[in-house]
């Protein structure tokens, strides 16, 4: 399985985009990075251009121990609210600070917000070719306000782009899809639920995602302490179940084996775009495989 983390720091990314990037993204990816090490998992970590600016130490550390740098853009700036130039930018600023601090090539992207909608294929693979990307992790199978994507759409871009496209693993649940690996759905599910669901799906190619700031039990007091309001919606939904994730993370990581991308698809000196990417869903294969790769994936 993959273990995927997006490194950003909660009042910048989410709160407001106009918030420095604090030490608590420093603090808590370390923590990460000792529990990982502690299972002797590996893991990518789609960092935000300003987190290596701010912290490069952090990014040389995650290089070091053997994890994968991957770029999750610049500024953490939904993809939907930029110019196909703006785009450009912010993926090709943020790939080449992160390989300048880690030494690494960096070949993974995901969109913040997981921003991606099917109009936006075109430019948006381009530009990630144009700056050395092998693969994507934008896709996610839920549609919300913020992000999420098209109940089916078409990866013949991606194709054409000669980009893979891994999308979050999720099972179907009474004709909804559910996103259960990672994120908000793991921080209030019970973990005996997790792993059961877990089990059902592709062992190597599931994707588990979060945020360092999900294990910070106390930046909600932090914030409020910095910033005179955090809204109900962010109170509610970002800090809910945080007291349970790192004693869940230990049991995940007891049960299940967890690598990165690049380990699991890219050890390879040639970087050799795998047979397929998309079997992520807890009960189904991919719909539709042409000649290697997923030309058509659906969610309904
Ligand atoms: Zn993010």
């Amino acid at each position: 399985m993959i273990f995927s983390i997006d490194v950003e720091d909660w009042a910048q990314s989410v709160l407001n985009p106009n918030n420095p990037v604090t030490n608590r993204v420093l603090d808590n990816t370390l923590r990460l990075l000792d529990i990982l090490d502690e299972h002797d998992h590996k893991a990518t970590f789609f960092t935000l251009g300003n987190v290596a600016q701010k912290h490069p130490e952090l990014i040389r550390k995650i290089a070091d121990t053997g994890h994968e740098v991957a770029s999750h853009g610049f500024n953490h700036q939904s993809i939907f609210n930029l110019t196909p130039n703006q785009v450009r930018e912010d993926v090709s600023s943020s790939i080449k600070l992160l390989e300048d601090t880690s030494g690494q090539k960096v070949i993974g992207f995901r969109a913040p917000d997981f921003s991606i909608r099917e109009y936006l294929f075109e430019w948006y693979c381009e530009a990630l070719a144009e700056n050395g990307v092998k693969y994507d992790s934008s896709l996610f199978p839920m549609k919300v306000v913020k992000y999420g994507i098209e109940k089916e759409y078409s990866l013949k871009i991606f194709n054409k782009y000669h980009l893979n496209e891994h999308y979050l693993s999720y099972m179907n649940f009474f004709g909804y899809k559910l996103p259960f690996f990672g994120g908000g759905w793991f921080r209030i599910t019970p973990y005996a639920i997790t792993k059961h669901l877990s089990q059902k799906l592709d062992s190597k190619r599931a994707v588990f995602y979060m945020h360092p700031y999900e294990i910070d039990l106390e930046e909600l007091a932090a914030v409020q302490r910095a910033h005179d309001h955090i809204p109900l919606k962010w109170r509610a939904s970002q800090f809910i179940g945080r007291p349970t994730v790192e004693k869940k993370l230990h049991k995940l990581m007891s049960d299940f084996q967890f690598t990165s991308f690049a380990n699991e698809y890219y050890s390879d000196a040639s970087l050799l775009i795998p047979q397929s990417t998309s079997s992520n869903h807890a009960e189904d294969k991919v719909i539709d495989i042409k000649d290697g790769l997923a030309t058509k994936t659906s969610f309904s």
